[in-house]
């Protein structure tokens, strides 16, 4: 039920879990796809990234909510 090109939403929902490598090997691709066309999406995924590494959470596999509700405001403006 995964299987079709994701809408950008479901591309930013789905951006930790693709950072973390937890998506399945079809949703990964459709992510990673989106990433390749959708210059938003990218420039969201590099944001998250760089607060990631800054943070130093990727390592257990969770984003603090905080971190993601403030992306995702700082992202729809
Ligand atoms: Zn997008």
């Amino acid at each position: 039920m995964e299987q079709g090109p994701p809408e950008c939403d479901e591309v930013l929902a789905s951006l930790t879990d693709y950072l973390d490598d937890a998506l399945t090997p079809g949703r990964h691709e459709g992510v990673a796809a989106h990433l390749g066309v959708c210059p938003g999406c990218a420039a969201w995924l590099a944001q998250l990234r760089a607060t990631i590494a800054a943070l130093g959470c990727l390592r257990d596999g969770v984003v603090p909510p905080p971190v993601l509700t403030a992306l995702r405001e700082s992202f729809s403006r």
